[in-house]
């Protein structure tokens, strides 16, 4: 936890003071991360009711910011009979339903709103994403040219628009993170001039890259910070958010386990974990081979030969019936035996809170937070 409040505040260093940092809940809602990095944020970005009741219990104190991209009528309501602070609207029909429920809702003061926009990217502007949530057809968010539609619902509604929110694209480096946080800018400027609106604030999203393969590269937080800094200066006024998930809590976390058995098929070497992906579905769901270290332990003491390897490329597999149990593809790993363990790195965010735990009914592993 030390390490995580650490690189939490290195990250907030590295951003002018007119950048807020949210952090995206959903890589990993523990409520021990949310707390360590409570110092650090300035408030969370959530995506549902569960959520939302979640942080709000968890650290009060904090604002929230409640978006995804289906939103039910009852979350609605939770969101505006908490005020959370800003509230991210997906559609005109989203933005209907919210400004007949503002009617309704006894509401403190008027609720704020962001219009999540999906914006064309230009071509190349997402190469090398991950995971792409806008720039293309998707459900996330309205098209630009819905803009105008939204306009006369919002002046006749309670809600206070106060500026846009775009979240296009996962797993970018700093260059082209920034080149997207101009364009998103640019953007937000142009249209609130051409309408007349506020921009108090653009929400530029999350998606700051983790690189699985090489994990000791981190994402360039200061080159990404001075970029800011220079747009912020650019645009006197508005308030520039950024909400990070992985990038954030990624690396404070890891999954350790045990060898269970070491084995060849037709000439390829298995390790054989004790757990699978129900417990680190990261591999599997985003197609990588996982970190890892073996981790060597000399008491085996059962009567017949250690299985093991040493030398050549291992394939590393868990508990489940299914080809698609793999944390990593014939990787070189020097030794591995039975009863060795294995701590797989960067296993703090979208690690096992997106597995499905109850595959096969193995049990949950134990969850330990450190320091
Ligand atoms: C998931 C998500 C994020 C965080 O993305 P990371 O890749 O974890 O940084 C931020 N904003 C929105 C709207 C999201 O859906």
């Amino acid at each position: 936890m030390t390490d995580l409040a650490a690189h939490a505040g290195t990250v907030r260093a590295a951003l002018p003071d007119r950048v807020e940092l949210y952090y995206a809940v959903k890589a990993n809602p523990a409520p021990e991360i949310l707390r360590a990095l409570a110092p650090h944020v300035t408030g969370y970005e959530v995506a549902s009711a569960g959520e939302l009741t979640h942080v709000r219990d968890t650290v009060p104190e904090l604002p929230l910011a409640f978006g995804g991209p289906g939103k039910t009528e009852a979350e609605l309501r939770l969101a505006l009979e908490t005020g959370v602070h800003r509230i991210h609207v997906e559609s005109e029909s989203e933005l209907r339903l919210l400004a007949a429920l503002a009617e309704q809702v006894p509401v403190r003061r008027p609720p704020e709103v962001l219009l999540r926009v999906n914006l064309p990217t230009g071509s190349g502007a997402l190469d090398g994403a991950a995971l792409t949530m806008g720039g293309r057809p998707t459900p996330f968010g309205l098209d630009p040219e819905r803009l105008a539609g939204c306009l006369p619902l919002l002046a006749g509604s309670r809600l206070r628009l106060r500026g846009f929110h775009a979240h296009l694209a996962s797993g970018l480096e700093a260059p082209a993170q920034l080149a997207l946080a101009e364009r998103i800018v640019t953007w937000a400027r142009t249209a609130a001039d051409r309408y007349g609106l506020p921009l108090d604030e653009v929400n530029i999203g999350g998606g700051m890259n983790v690189d699985y393969g090489r994990p000791e590269r981190r994402f360039d937080w200061a080159g990404y910070g001075a970029g800011l800094a220079a747009l912020a200066d650019r645009h006197p006024g508005t308030v520039l958010r950024i909400e990070p998930g992985r990038a954030l809590t990624g690396y404070c976390g890891w999954y350790v386990t045990e060898v269970l058995d070491v084995r060849h098929s037709a000439g390829e070497a298995f390790a054989v974990l004790r757990g699978g992906t129900h417990h680190l579905r990261t591999p599997a769901a985003k197609q990588h081979d996982h970190p890892f270290t073996v981790l060597l332990r000399n008491d085996w003491a059962r009567p017949w030969p250690r299985p093991g390897v040493h030398g050549e490329p291992v394939t590393l597999t868990g508990q489940l019936c299914t080809p698609k149990d793999v944390f990593a593809r014939r990787v070189p790993v020097g030794r591995v035996r039975a009863g060795d363990r294995v701590a797989f790195a960067v296993a703090g965010a979208y690690a096992w809170n997106i597995s499905h735990h109850t595959f096969l009914m193995h049990p949950a592993p134990a969850f330990y937070f450190l320091g």
